[in-house]
Parts: structure tokens; C-alpha cells; sequence
């Protein structure tokens, strides 16, 4: 059923320089922009995108003008729209020219027409099943391990930042593209609280960088599936619905191991997103917006937003300081335990 959109080894040799997966992904970006206008429409603007850079102390925010992002920007992630809509991530609706690749013969690794990042994938499964991260985090630590050599895998919980939140996907984007890739060591010694720091796992929380982080470091998979199972439980204590509760998730996995940053939120979209007039901003922060590049994609926006503004958006869709705390204590108390 997918053979169609499988590329073949044959038509990937001529691009790809390397036999791992980050090489063959890389080789893909190249050969869909070869044949699939769209996709190479989508790259052309990205050279033209602008950036403003808000520098605070020992780290920067970056702010992109990407009008290719106004659909996901602005989309309508309400159960009745989504319901009412052709899912663009079933492979049946992919664009004729659009090709992938297998990670795993479970997900397909996919170009993303609209990119960020300088090279941007969207790797979704290839059944139409729900955006949920309890039973997938394992996977999202898989795919950074063998996407290790060139990119971030990022995840966007159901209801802050997926557009199909009906349809299980990942995203991936290059290393050190987002700030935080580049500031974590720098962020985390000056502002980190460690929560545990033995054992085979080292976590820590992170306030001051104007959004709440909690991040997690090991070489060890079953140890930061562990304590993410922890921190799920922790957070569905406090959050508010029987739903997934909110996070954003970037995994970046070199030789050393993984360090998992999790952005838990307390609201999807900041009051500046629904406010009227003049005041209205079009800006829905999900992954990477929260690691260190906003997207805007009116021009309008772009050119007024202000630092005070990044400020507030940052302060408010993150998850509030007292139920934050109690993700910490929940954390210490059970991997002490465990240790
Ligand atoms: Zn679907």
C-alpha cells in the first residue's frame, strides 16, 4: 500500500553520501527537491525568510518572518475541524509528487513542505492513529538515536503545537539550529536545579530562561523512559482534563548519549493569539518556538512584536510555578527511590 510512496534505494543512491538514516533523510530533502515543486517552492522562500534576534542574558531568542507557516500557524485543531478535514498526513492524501523513506517499517520519514529549519522532516506513522507520547517516548528516543548524526527529533503534544493531532508524527530539524541545542550546557549549570544526579540518569529543572524546562541526561534508554513514565504521571496528577497533558519534547542524541528537554505547558496558545485589533499576534508556540525560534508568519507581527511580548508569551503558555514544583518534588521523591 505504500510502495508508491516508498522512494527506492536506486533513486536515493545518486544523492545520499552516507549508509545511516540522518545521510539517507538528507539524501531524500535533495531528491524531493528535485522533483516535487512544491517542496523546492517551500526551500526558495525559506532564503528569503527574516530573523530579529532578542538577546537576554547568556541566551537569544530568535524571531523568523516565515509566511509559508500561516496554515499551521493558524490551524484549527478542534476536534470538529479536525474531524471535518482530509488528514494530510494519511499516506492515501500525501501530494503525488511527495516520497519518504521507513524508519523502521513503522514511521515514514517526510520532507516538510513548509520548513524552518534548513532541512525539515515530518516523520509520521503510517496508520492513522492518535498524537500521544506515553506509549511513543521509547520511539522518539529511537528515531534521535539514528537521526544522531544531523538532526533534533521534536514532538508536539495534541493539544500545544501538532497540526494533526489525530495522526502520530515526530518532527526533526537540524542540530543547533534552535538556540537551545547550542545554550543547554551553558543554561543548565547556571540555571539548572539538579533534581537527581546519580545513577545512570542525570535530571534536572530549569527556571529563568523564560520558559520552565525539565531535562533529563543518560546513555541509558530504560532509565529516561523511566523517569519520563515519572514525570507523566506526575504532571496528569496536576493538569487539568483526562487528556495528554501538555508538553513539548526535543530529543538530541550524540555520542555521549541523549539530552531530553521536556516543555511542560500551561496553555496552548498565548492571550496575545485572541486578542482583537492591533494587539492581535499571530504566533502559536509549540517545540520550536519554545527552543529559541518564534515563528511569525505576517510580516505585521514580525515587525512589532517586542521583547516584553516574548517575555509574557513565554510566561504564559509554560506550565505555572507551583504545579511545576510539584513535577520536581515528584521527581526526586521516586528516583531516589529507584536509584
Ligand atoms: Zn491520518
Amino acid at each position: 500500500m505504500l510502495d508508491h510512496i516508498i522512494l527506492p534505494d536506486s533513486e536515493l543512491a545518486p544523492f545520499c553520501e552516507g549508509s545511516d538514516l540522518a545521510s539517507k533523510a538528507h539524501a531524500l530533502l535533495e531528491q524531493q527537491k528535485s522533483s516535487w515543486e512544491l517542496l523546492r517552492n517551500g526551500y526558495e522562500s525559506l532564503n528569503t525568510v527574516e530573523t530579529r534576534t532578542f538577546d537576554f542574558e547568556g541566551f537569544a531568542v530568535k524571531l523568523q518572518f516565515n509566511p509559508g507557516r500561516l496554515t499551521s500557524s493558524s490551524a484549527k485543531v478542534d476536534p470538529k475541524s479536525i474531524r471535518e478535514r482530509k488528514c494530510f498526513l494519511c499516506p492515501a492524501n500525501l501530494p503525488a509528487k511527495q516520497r519518504g523513506i521507513f524508519w523502521e517499517d513503522e514511521y515514514l520519514i517526510l520532507c516538510n513542505p513548509y520548513p524552518i529549519f534548513p532541512e525539515h522532516f515530518t516523520i509520521s506513522h503510517r496508520d492513522h492513529t492518535p498524537q500521544r507520547i506515553v506509549d511513543t517516548f521509547d520511539t522518539l528516543l529511537d528515531m534521535s538515536k539514528s537521526l544522531q548524526k544531523r538532526y533534533t527529533v521534536f514532538y508536539n503534544g495534541p493539544k500545544c503545537g501538532a497540526s494533526a493531532p489525530d495522526h502520530l508524527h515526530f518532527q526533526a530539524g537540524d542540530k543547533h539550529f534552535m538556540p537551545i541545542d547550542t545554550e543547554y550546557e551553558g543554561v543548565v549549570g547556571r540555571m539548572g536545579t539538579p533534581i537527581i544526579e546519580r545513577g545512570s540518569i542525570r535530571v534536572y529543572s530549569v527556571e529563568g530562561y523564560l520558559r520552565r524546562f525539565i531535562a533529563f541526561e543518560s546513555d541509558d534508554a530504560a532509565a529516561l523512559a523511566d523517569a519520563f513514565r515519572i514525570l507523566y504521571r506526575a504532571f496528569s496528577e496536576v493538569a487539568s482534563g483526562g487528556d495528554e497533558p501538555m508538553m513539548n519534547i526535543l530529543s538530541f542524541c550524540d555520542s555521549e548519549g541523549w539530552r531530553v528537554v521536556i516543555f511542560p505547558r500551561g496553555k496552548h496558545r498565548p492571550s496575545f493569539f485572541f486578542a482583537e485589533g492591533g494587539r492581535r499576534i499571530l504566533l502559536s508556540p509549540a517545540s520550536v518556538d519554545l527552543g529559541g525560534v518564534c515563528i511569525t508568519p505576517l510580516e505585521k507581527d514580525f515587525q512589532k512584536i517586542t521583547r516584553k511580548d516574548i517575555i509574557e508569551m513565554f510566561e504564559e503558555v509554560s506550565l505555572p510555578a507551583s504545579p511545576f514544583e510539584h513535577l520536581r518534588k515528584a521527581l526526586r521523591r521516586e528516583l531516589a527511590s529507584t536509584q
